[in-house]
């Protein structure tokens, strides 16, 4: 998962979903005026936008694997019709977590989502990655001694440890990232800014988050990269907070 910074909408759409949530107000059955708005030219703008802010390939904002073709409402529109034509509960969805998802939604004690949401936060502070699986798991928190309860319903609802082809993607990409930084390790001069921005090119899967991250700075490439080329580890810590918006 990455964190997405999500954009304005243009002033013509964003009027649209006003009305629509003022006249669809405290109705219950939100399917079909959805259905209805779902065929209309602005809410396709809406798709356009939610893909272009995932880059060329338009990838899903939960698995960051496949093709995000969807607008999935992190709130679930049946259970929250009053959220249905919020922006800020747009996300872009692939059909795997789509299914996953469905009306699932689960809710803490105090009545909080027990879902990241990667457009309001850093999916990382939630999530861990095991290089070797390829799978996301749940981040251990140091301060409870256990993992972080939210990451572990995120994992759950959307499979995210289970999944053969999703975890082969993120491998593939964790595997770029780890030959760029040895090639820079091996390299005699490298320009620090350009090295963290052809990392940023590489890295399909957000992955930077946890490689610079309290996790992955602890290992082999990611540790010697902070030894040994302090410029260029710089330049990928200040890359990965101008993503995430604050340092680890
Ligand atoms: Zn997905």
């Amino acid at each position: 998962m990455r964190r997405v910074h999500r954009q304005a909408l243009p002033g013509r759409v964003q009027t649209y979903l006003d009305n629509k949530a003022q006249a669809t107000a405290g109705m219950q059955d939100i399917e079909s005026a959805w259905k209805t708005a779902r065929q209309t030219k602005t809410l396709e703008t809406v798709v356009g936008i939610l893909q272009s802010t995932m880059g060329p390939r338009e990838r899903c904002m939960y698995c960051v694997d496949s093709h995000g073709s969807d607008i999935d409402h992190f709130w679930p529109k049946a259970t929250y019709p009053n959220r249905a034509f919020l922006w800020p509960n747009m996300l872009l969805c692939c059909t795997e977590c789509g299914r996953f998802k469905g009306i699932r939604f689960p809710l803490s004690g105090a009545g909080d989502p027990m879902l990241v949401d990667p457009s309001a936060e850093n999916p990382w502070e939630y999530l861990d990655f095991d290089p070797d699986t390829g799978n996301l798991t749940a981040r251990y928190d140091v301060k409870s001694g256990a993992p972080s309860p939210k990451g572990e319903s995120t994992v759950q609802v959307l499979q995210l440890d289970r999944r053969e082809g999703m975890a082969e993607g993120y491998r593939q990409t964790y595997r770029r990232i780890v030959s760029r930084v040895r090639g820079a390790l091996a390299g005699d001069a490298i320009d620090p800014q350009q090295f963290a921005q052809d990392l940023q090119q590489a890295d399909d899967h957000g992955l930077l988050g946890w490689c610079f991250g309290p996790v992955g700075r602890r290992l082999p490439p990611f540790a010697e990269l902070q030894r040994k080329v302090p410029d260029a580890w710089d330049a990928c810590v200040a890359e990965v907070i101008s993503i995430e918006g604050h340092s680890q």
